[in-house]
């Protein structure tokens, strides 16, 4: 019976996958864009090695493909046409609820910064902590990125997509289901990154969502059992919004050579300098001299201190 009902599973994801190589119901497949054809059979062949019973992709009913070279889906959401909402269940008891990727305080959070957008919630760790994933679902991209670093993306059943980004070392790879809580990577520094920590994102179909909406990052938990996307889900999109809580600026380095980034920290309530120095793994000299300030002065909430 059991034999059966396997070989009854296989059909139907041989089935399904066959549509997607097929390629006749992606309305925004772009000939300029490389095939998905190839990631598709490499990732089958190698998770029916694995596993020769059950395989299945995670959210197959939203996204057609299953890409494990690509970071971002191709296929985005049309917001210009997207006036219902969805609701997402993220704490379905069936798929073992959630696990705090790494607990740490928040340095930075989402949102646009300068006219520069943010689209994760950056997490304090050290080089060398684990990472574990949020939620089960099967790793899509375990490989280093130019800006990312090392970075694993997961896809959840419900559709949702998390990025875990600038680790120091990658321990999945593409294709492995992960529970919620499976150690995914250690923390680090690579990519674009300023000082060891972990970049969280959230994605539906390719669009960041504010990680906020979702989890309650001083609890360490989930803020909800379900997350409604709907328009204004994407608003940050169009306001540009300004989170606080600390923020980059391009400065032009002279007008010679690559940008350097300069990094703002905005006071918040209970804060002091060394607080904020061991932070950013500086100290309190420099801090004050970065800042033409003294050791002694009243720190307003709010106030825009450089830190790095
Ligand atoms: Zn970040």
């Amino acid at each position: 019976m059991k034999k059966r009902r396997n070989i009854f599973i296989l059909a139907c994801v041989l089935f399904g996958l066959n549509a997607f190589a097929g390629n006749p119901i992606s309305p925004l497949s772009n000939n300029n864009e490389p095939s998905h054809k190839d990631t598709v059979k490499a990732d089958l062949s190698k998770a029916l090695s694995v596993n020769d019973s059950l395989i299945r992709f995670p959210a197959y009913d939203v996204y057609t493909d299953f890409d494990t070279s690509v970071i971002h889906v191709v296929e985005k959401m049309d917001l210009a046409n997207f006036k219902d909402s969805i609701r997402i269940l993220v704490n379905d008891p069936q798929y073992c609820g959630y696990t705090h990727p790494f607990k740490g305080y928040t340095t930075s959070n989402f949102g646009y910064r300068h006219g520069q957008p943010h689209f994760g919630v950056d997490i304090k760790l050290e080089i060398g902590d684990s990472v574990h994933a949020a939620f089960e679902g099967k790793v899509r991209i375990a490989k280093r990125n130019k800006s990312y670093g090392n970075v694993v993306i997961i896809r959840h059943a419900n559709g949702l997509e998390t990025y875990y980004a600038h680790l120091s070392k990658l321990l999945v790879e593409a294709g492995q289901d992960v529970d919620a809580g499976t150690i995914i990577g250690l923390g680090g520094n690579t990519g674009h990154s300023f000082g060891s920590h972990l970049h969280f994102e959230v994605r539906y179909k390719g669009m960041p969502i504010d990680p906020n909406e979702l989890v309650n990052f001083a609890e360490y938990k989930l803020k909800t059992d379900t997350l409604v996307i709907s328009r204004k889900t994407f608003d940050y999109a169009s306001k540009r919004i300004n989170n606080g809580g600390g923020s980059y600026a391009v400065k032009t380095n002279g007008g010679k050579g690559k940008p350097a980034y300069v990094r703002y920290y905005n006071v918040r309530k209970g804060d002091s300098l060394s607080l904020i120095a061991r932070r950013y793994g500086t100290t309190v000299t420099l801090l004050c001299r970065m800042n033409g300030i003294k050791t002694t002065t009243n720190l307003q909430v709010g106030r825009k201190l450089k830190v790095g």
